[in-house]
Formats: C-alpha cells, structure tokens, sequence
C-alpha cells in the first residue's frame, strides 16, 4: 500500500519565533525562539515522517514599511538555528501582501499550497499550527486539523496550547518513522573488541536470509546459518577469538555482540508482535523456544546433552550462548529440547530459536509499543 505523505504546515510568527508588538521581525535583536519550539520540533523532524511546511504572512514585506533588506538576515538566522538541530522545512511559503488586499494566498488562502491538494498528502493526517484563527480557517481550508498556540480559543482546532510540549506529544502518537514507512529495514551493526576477542556484527532483521559468518568455529558457524535462514535475517559476523586458548570467549561474546545487535535493531520495539514461541523436530529431537522482547533478561534452560562436545563445540557452551544473548538482547528465552542425538538437539533449538525471533520481530502495524506500559 502506497503510503501518503503527511505534512506540517507551521506558522512562522508567534508559532516558531516571538511575534513584538509591532509584528515585524526586522533585525537580528527581535529575534527569539517560543520557548520549547527548537526541542519539539527537532523530535518531530528527526523521529516522526512529518514534511515540514512554513506558511507565513508577512505584511508588506519589500515595500517601504517593512524593506526585504530588513526582513532576510533574521530569517536565515532562524533557519541555519534550526538546521542545526536537524529541522529542515521542504518549502517556505512567504505571502507579502497586506491584509486589506485580500490575495488569495494570504492565509487562510490556499492558493500557494496547491501542490498539498493533488491527492499525494494524507491531510486528514496533517496538521496546521499556528497563533492566530487565520491559522485555524487555514486547516479547514486545507482539510487539515489544526493546532492553537499562544491562548487564543477555537472549537475547530483540536488542541490550544501554550506549549510545544503538548503540541509534540499529540503529533508523537500520530506518525512514527519506524512503522509507518513500509520497508525500512531495522540494522543492528555492532563492534566488539576486546583482549579475547574482535566481532563485527551486521545484522538486518528484514533481510532476506543471506550469510556471511566466519567465526572459526565451522559447527558455530553452521548454527548460526540456521538463524539467517530460518529468521530471515541478514547477517554478517566476523569473529576473531583467542581459539588457541579455547572457544569459550569467541561463543560468548559472539552471543553478546549478536544480542546486542537485535536490542539495537529492534529500537523501542514499536509496532513489533513482541512474542515468539514455535517448536520443532529433528529425526528424534524436539526443541521448543518461546521468546518475549521483553525488555528484562531471563533463560529458562532444560537440555541436557550426552557428549562433551558436538562439531568443534564443548555442549556446556550452548546454554552459555543462550544466556548471553537473553543478556544483551534483554529477552526472555524458555528453551526445553528433548532427544538423544546432541547435534539433533542443538540444531533443531538453533532452528526454533530462528523462528520464533521471526514470530517476535514481526510488525503488526497500528498496534503501537506491545505493552500496558507503553514502554519494553
Ligand atoms: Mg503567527
């Protein structure tokens, strides 16, 4: 489904910047910015899909009561002051002309928005801010709900406030970049470098299945195979460990890298299913994980293993990785494998393991944080 932009359309005097007495911003001393303006929009450029929009009347502006000359150089200011926290408007719209002219395009006229009106913006997902009921009859001319600051009053508007905070708090629960943007992968790259080990991790959880694991432990390395392929992910893992001593510290801390990288991908976990349980066979074995994204660390572990080693790893590692990855990765692991074949019983956890991630890092789109609490 294509998605359709949303937009800010954002006044820019008494809204962004303090509007003086005499309504005209015309040198660097009058310009000052509304207090919590720069952080709320900051949060709401960098974090939300929002395309930011100015709209602003300024009265006459190139004639003798109020020259250009006069008008630029505090604007620019303002705008290098935002671009460097990250706020960027995709256009400015400036209309010049005086109230009694009665122009088209002076708010709350649409005539230089056009290009919002085609059918490509979402403007019932769109919001007008602004200081004044010009700004308020701009929504409705756009079909857009609008927002009040500064203490006038509008039933139309759907919030009047003196604060951004409220503002960015209502348009936070509206447009988050991670779900409403189809397709954006969620990557976790790691690097991990220590006396015992060095490990790049870069792992893509929307990937499609594909490989690259070199950690010189080859039955590790087929483990980790089944969690590409079996998850979906994309990983590539490098692992340079103290083998010579043995393999406890490149497992481990493959475990710790690699948990580390989900907890990245995954972010604040926003609109993910959370939860993943699935069991499986292999030949006599059967393993059955159940994975919570939970935000809290646990392992639950029953195995029990026949040999002291499977390929090039001593078994007693395996509850080991588990337990580094819940570690990092902070999720609860309940992991049960029954069986008599100990690279049966590895390899079928490996794989269920794998889908039961799948089933947890799902995204179910419009449910928001999977928790009571609003917060894993
Ligand atoms: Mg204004």
């Amino acid at each position: 489904m294509e998605m359709k932009k949303k937009a800010l359309f954002i006044d820019r005097d008494g809204t962004i910047i303090v509007e003086p007495a005499d309504e005209q911003i015309d040198s660097l001393a009058k310009l000052e910015f509304l207090p919590g303006a720069i952080g709320a929009l900051r949060q709401l450029a960098v974090e939300r899909d929002y395309e930011l929009v100015m709209v602003t009347n300024q009265d006459g502006l190139g004639t003798d009561s109020f020259p250009e000359a006069n008008f630029w150089p505090a604007h620019e200011k303002m705008l290098k002051i935002l671009a460097g926290e990250g706020i960027h408007f995709a256009a400015i719209y400036i209309d010049k002309t005086f109230a009694h002219e009665q122009a088209p395009t002076r708010k709350p006229g649409t005539a230089m928005l056009t290009d919002y009106l085609g059918g490509e913006y979402d403007l019932a997902q769109s919001y007008v801010i602004g200081d004044r009921i010009t700004d308020v009859q701009l929504g409705a001319n756009l079909g857009c709900p609008s927002i009040l600051l500064g203490g006038l009053q509008d039933d139309r508007a759907v919030l009047c406030t003196n604060d951004w905070q409220a503002i960015q708090q209502l348009l936070s629960a509206n447009a988050r970049k991670s779900v409403e943007i189809p397709h954006l992968d969620r990557v976790g790259v790691v690097e991990r470098s220590t006396k015992e080990t060095d490990i790049r991790v870069v792992l893509n959880i929307d990937g499609d299945g594909r490989g690259e694991i070199v950690t010189g432990i080859g039955f590790f390395d087929h483990l980790l195979d089944q969690l590409v392929k079996h998850s979906g992910c994309d990983l590539q893992l490098r692992v340079q460990g103290d083998l010579h001593i043995d393999e406890h510290h490149s497992i481990e801390d493959t475990a710790l890298a690699l948990g580390q990288a989900y907890a990245q991908a995954l972010g604040d976990k926003y609109g993910i299913a959370r939860y993943g349980h699935f069991a499986l066979p292999m030949d006599e074995a059967l393993a059955e994980v159940a994975l919570d994204f939970s935000g809290r660390p646990w392992l639950v572990w029953q195995a029990e293993y026949h040999r002291e080693r499977v390929g090039g790893m001593p078994t007693e590692m395996f509850h080991h990785f588990f337990k580094s990855f819940s570690d990092t990765a902070k999720c609860n692991l309940n992991i049960r494998v029954k069986g008599q074949n100990d690279h049966h019983q590895i390899e079928a956890t490996f794989k269920a393991f794998a889908k039961a991630i799948k089933m947890a890092v799902q995204r179910q789109p419009g449910q928001g944080i999977p928790s009571t609490k609003g917060v894993l």
